[in-house]
């Protein structure tokens, strides 16, 4: 069991513990001394130990030490002032990595994946210095209490996330109430992210693109473009800029014989059926 100790008495690890305080003292008068610890008796000094992530309506949320926490929970705060608690989560360790790559790399990590037309193919991560922290999502995920709707479907394999992306991306799915958001995935168990190589340490992913009929389906920009709902994607994008993403990967559309490109994306190949979000300028707002 993990432990604290506190001024030599062991603890056990849980959301609250109480300490209390005796005075002792030769230069204490004895009646003034059980006065007075006869009212410290009656105070209980509430030792918290942090271990929830409040995720803000306006873009932000609260700095955590997730330094030897084996879970951490979320509470989301609406601007009716309601407040919405989103469930607990194991944290798990996993290796930090540097880098990833398609090609054969000596001392990088080797892991097998298949691609997406079932053919296996092997990607490489170079190791870095120190431990990353991971939680796994629990999909699909839909709440709804009063006004707040937060729905996420499931499409991944890789199902972990780092804890402050995974609050950052909360908060952005419940900037708007799309029944049809769905998840490509993050990363791995194990910090990889197999068959990306740019997914590792859980703050990049992918979405499928919203569609106009918001059916649970992939959708292809390239081929069918008038199927793409626009204005819900600007809207995601935009929800993800405010809690902290920079900026993403799409690829450019043609529609009635002209091109254009989402906002704040890139035109990237192979990101015709999803929206990837960049790891390299991710900055949650802290409160
Ligand atoms: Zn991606």
């Amino acid at each position: 069991m993990y432990e604290n100790t506190v001024s030599g008495f062991k603890v056990d690890k849980r959301d609250t513990a109480k300490l209390y305080l005796k005075i002792e003292g030769d230069d204490i008068e004895t009646e003034e001394e059980e006065r007075a610890n006869g009212v410290l008796k009656n105070i209980a000094f509430k030792l918290e130990i942090a271990n929830t992530i409040h995720i803000y309506e306006y873009g932000k949320i609260s700095k955590l030490n997730l330094e030897g926490l084996k879970k951490v929970k979320y509470r989301y705060y609406d601007n009716n002032s309601d407040v919405h608690d989103l469930g607990t989560f194991e944290i798990s360790d996993a290796q930090k990595w540097k880098n990833g790559s398609k090609y054969k790399k000596t001392g990088w990590k080797k892991i097998t994946s298949t691609d997406n037309d079932g053919s296996s193919i092997n990607r490489y991560y170079e190791y870095d210095s120190g431990k990353i922290k991971l939680i796994k999502f629990k999909l699909p995920i839909s709440y709804q209490k009063k006004d707040l709707k937060i729905k996420l479907n499931d499409n991944p394999s890789r199902e972990y996330i780092n804890p402050e992306a995974y609050a950052c991306l909360i908060g952005a799915i419940a900037d708007n109430d799309f029944p049809d958001l769905t998840l490509n995935g993050f990363t791995s168990a194990d910090g990889t992210s197999a068959p990306s190589v740019t997914h590792y340490n859980g703050i990049a992913g992918d979405f499928r693109y919203l569609r106009k009929d918001k059916k649970v389906q992939t959708l292809h920009i390239n081929t069918s473009p008038n199927d793409l709902d626009v204005v819900r994607q600007d809207k995601f994008i935009d929800a993800l800029m405010k809690f902290g993403w920079g900026s993403f990967l799409s690829y450019d559309i043609t529609l009635n014989g002209s091109s254009f490109r989402l906002e704040h994306t890139e035109h990237k190949p192979h990101h015709h059926h999803h929206l990837h979000l960049n790891k390299e300028d991710f900055k949650p707002n802290y409160k």
